[in-house]
């Protein structure tokens, strides 16, 4: 059975106390690798390795560290396939999806900070003939990323990509239930020509390893994505000790579907937005608020597509969607479902788990699930379910719209449907989330700010908004 190994001082490691913890297969529930189970002892030889790196890594320059970058992202590139299916294996997704998706984003990802910190300007404030402000902005030291299990490397290299662009070294920990990848990527990084140190990546239980990494003194900024209630309690040991704090957390997403839109286009991006990776995109739209007028229309042409849906094994490329992440999962999703029924809403399709045959008997497989008959303020309406299942609602008019809309505790993304130009623009900047999609979902230039208001995050992701996150930005006032 494979063994996956902490990635510490450029070398590859076992948990100093030598325990282990399992990596299931969610296509077939069995367990197919370990993982070492780390501790804080862990976190602080990591934190040591990096504090050490520092130097070396900074005096390489923006360049020697871009170029040390974009050899980790060729690398990826050329075991592209052996990513793909190590990434559909570890999470359940079709691999069509990682092939297509996740790994070239990783790949992006990397290239893209690679090159922005060639480009990252600082400021200058001139005061007349009194004096000039200059801003410096300079690498942070250590610093944390926590990420989460549904887009495993993609949001693994969207934290350490810009942390190690900008000059600092990290201690990173992927997800305890999706760690391959970032194993994978692990043993590039020499071969890379990243010095030893400068990455260090500590598999683990988030209570232990990523708590360790929260708490501890000398790791002084933390970017975060995962659930809300998670960010919660990172934020609440992160303050006193004022530490910088990137959280990047759930969502309740609206889909606005007004009787204007171009229905067809409206009608297979809303499948996707609903169903791809299971659902399990933070950004997937779950609260589909539809006028009126054309309820029924959509209601049957929405119910028809996702029945033919084809729910299979991750490795067909015929699976338009595969397993749900973790038994537990499967569990939390199935029991919101349950929840919708005794609320009174009604499944219109799926509702249950799928079970295979074959090999893939055990696996944790949900249909795609369709709800309608529930108001606003029912659990199904305001809590995260994050797998495949959505809601619909219908409304009246823009402002009832917007009214549903917005009655979230969550704001991290909506997606607006209408060929009036004026409401696009109206109800874009009306929605309350960070994040607007009009006629599109997913569509993503890294240049961007990237992040959600309310609940659903503190601080935007992307582009220089996250080289700004870590950097410290210093002011030099010289006198003329
Ligand atoms: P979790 O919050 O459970 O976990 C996220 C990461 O935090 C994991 O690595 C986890 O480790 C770790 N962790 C858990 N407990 C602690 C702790 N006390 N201290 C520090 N780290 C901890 O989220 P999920 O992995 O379940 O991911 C799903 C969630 O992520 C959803 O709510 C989704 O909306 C959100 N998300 C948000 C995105 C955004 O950009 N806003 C993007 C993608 C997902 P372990 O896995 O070992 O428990």
């Amino acid at each position: 059975m494979e063994r996956i190994l902490n990635l510490i001082g450029g070398e590859l490691r076992q948990a100093t106390g030598g325990a282990w913890l399992d990596n299931h297969d969610p296509a077939t529930a069995a367990v197919y690798a370990l993982i070492p189970d780390s501790d804080e002892h862990d976190v602080r030889i990591a934190t040591e390795a990096a504090q050490a790196a520092l130097p070396a890594w900074r005096s390489l320059g923006r360049e020697g560290r871009s170029n040390a970058m974009l050899k980790l992202a060729e690398l990826i590139e050329r075991d592209l396939e052996r990513f793909a299916l190590a990434e559909s294996r570890d999470n359940g997704k079709p691999v069509h999806l990682a092939r297509k998706v996740d790994i070239p984003r990783a790949v992006s990802n990397l290239r893209f900070f690679a090159t922005a910190i060639l480009h990252f300007g600082t400021e200058a404030h001139v005061m007349d003939d009194v004096a000039v402000n200059y801003t410096e902005r300079q690498p942070i030291g250590v610093v944390g990323c926590i990420s989460p299990w549904n887009l495993p490397l993609y949001l693994f290299t969207w934290k350490i990509a810009p942390a190690l662009a900008a000059g600092n070294t990290v201690v990173a920990k992927p997800s305890e239930v999706t760690p391959m990848t970032a194993f994978l990527l692990s043993r590039l990084c020499g071969e890379a020509g990243i010095p030893p140190g400068v990455l260090n990546i500590v598999h683990g239980l988030g209570p232990k390893v990523g708590a360790a990494i929260t708490a501890h003194p000398s790791i002084t900024a933390i970017s975060f994505t995962g659930g809300t209630r998670t960010g919660a309690e990172i934020a609440r040991v992160a303050a006193p000790l004022f530490k910088k704090l990137s959280l990047e957390l759930g969502g309740k997403n609206p889909v606005l579907v007004f009787a204007d839109c171009d229905f067809d286009d409206m009608l297979s991006t809303t499948v996707r937005s609903s169903f791809t990776n299971q659902g399990q995109i933070c950004l997937c739209g779950s609260r589909i608020l539809i006028e009126r007028s054309i309820y029924d229309r959509f209601k049957e042409a929405f119910v028809k597509r996702v029945k033919a849906l084809r729910v299979g094994d991750p490795a067909d490329p015929g699976s338009d969607l595969g397993a749900v992440v973790s038994e537990a999962h499967m569990q939390k999703v199935l029991g919101h479902i349950a929840q919708a029924r005794a609320e009174g809403g009604t499944v219109l399709c799926g509702g249950e788990r799928v079970r295979l045959e074959g090999r893939l008997k055990d696996g944790w497989y949900i249909a795609p699930t369709v709800i309608e008959g529930l108001g606003p303020a029912c659990a199904t309406n305001q809590e995260e379910i994050f797998g495949p299942v959505v809601s619909l609602q219908p409304f009246e008019n823009e402002t009832h719209a917007l009214q549903l809309a917005n009655d979230s505790s969550y704001g991290l993304a909506g997606v607006v449907w209408t060929s009036d130009v004026k409401r696009a623009h109206r109800v874009a900047r009306a929605l309350r989330t960070g994040i607007v999609w009009v006629n599109c979902w997913m569509v993503r230039d890294l240049r961007t700010p990237f992040g959600g208001m309310k609940q659903s995050g503190v601080g935007r992701e992307g582009g220089e908004e996250a080289l700004r996150f870590f950097t410290e930005a210093k002011n030099i006032c010289i006198r003329l």
